[in-house]
């Protein structure tokens, strides 16, 4: 058992945690397929249309819109496990494998996936941490 929490079981997210790379190759882009159901809003939705034929990709559910799975993939996701609009992918895919956790009352605080096996990098510095935070916290609003 890894000694560190910060490393091993532990999903929040601070300086020190490991960074992240992303390594498509080794998981087979794992985040890209079921059960990894992605929703989108109005904002993400037209953003995709700029770029691809929304028809194509995307699923609409009840009061859902939700990325297109084929054989189980996104619609989305090439042969070589690259999104096929990257530049335009959906909030959630972009915050991944982070997410932003807000309660009231309490200091947000970033929490990873500990499904993604990308956590390999050196510690995380505080200046990384804190670029993170901004980053989720653009996304969020
Ligand atoms: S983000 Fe994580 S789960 Fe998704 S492809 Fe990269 S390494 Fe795999
Ligand atoms: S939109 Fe792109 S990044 Fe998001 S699940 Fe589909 S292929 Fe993956």
């Amino acid at each position: 058992m890894n000694e560190d929490p910060r490393q091993g079981d532990d999903p929040v997210v601070r300086p020190g945690t490991l960074s992240f790379q992303c390594l498509a190759e080794e998981c087979g882009a794992m985040c890209c397929r079921n059960p990894y159901r992605v929703d989108l809003g109005e904002n993400e939705v037209n953003r995709l249309a700029g770029e691809v034929d929304v028809s194509e990709v995307l699923d609409e559910r009840a009061s859902m819109v939700l990325m297109r799975q084929i054989d189980d993939s996104c619609a989305l996701l090439r042969d070589d496990l690259r999104c096929d609009a990257y530049e335009v992918r959906p909030d959630g895919c972009r915050d991944y494998p982070f997410r932003l956790e807000v309660e009231e009352g309490l200091s947000p605080r970033v929490v990873r996936d500990l499904a993604c096996p990308g956590f390999v990098g050196p510690p995380m510095t505080e200046s990384e941490y804190r670029t993170l935070v901004e980053q989720l916290t653009r996304c969020a609003r």
